[in-house]
């Protein structure tokens, strides 16, 4: 494990759900000189050793977790664009039987959940 590698992991961890440039800000506090390329880099890399999980709700920059490995989903608020963890639904994970997979065989469903944060259902409107 390089350095930056460990910056970037403890960013994260500390930052979950933080875009690119959140994570170079809490990176550079602790490692000045890293380049944007070098954390870019290493995101790419931990992303594709599933030490972190990228996800990318529609409308927003690509964020970044050390929660993997659960498949949890998320619920985004449509207003500030908050993003908070969500466990599976209970019961059985209902769209992961596709009913008509087309033959393909699925690991993986990807559930967004969108709506308003309490902060924003709760703010009165304009
Ligand atoms: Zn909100
Ligand atoms: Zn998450």
């Amino acid at each position: 494990m390089t350095r930056p590698r460990v910056a970037v992991l403890e960013a994260v961890h500390n930052n979950p759900h933080a875009d690119t440039e959140t994570i170079l800000g809490a990176v550079r506090t602790g490692l000045p000189e890293v380049s944007r390329q070098a954390v870019y880099d290493v995101l790419h890399a931990l992303t594709d050793a599933q030490l972190l999980r990228r996800i990318q709700p529609s409308g927003t920059v690509a964020r970044y977790e050390t929660r993997v490995g659960d498949n949890h989903h998320h619920v985004v608020c449509r207003s500030c664009g908050t993003i908070a963890d969500v466990d599976c639904a209970v019961g059985e994970a209902p769209c992961l039987a596709a009913s008509n997979p087309r033959g393909f065989r699925i690991d993986e469903a990807e559930v967004i959940y969108w709506g308003l944060c309490p902060e924003c259902s709760t703010a009165p409107s304009p």
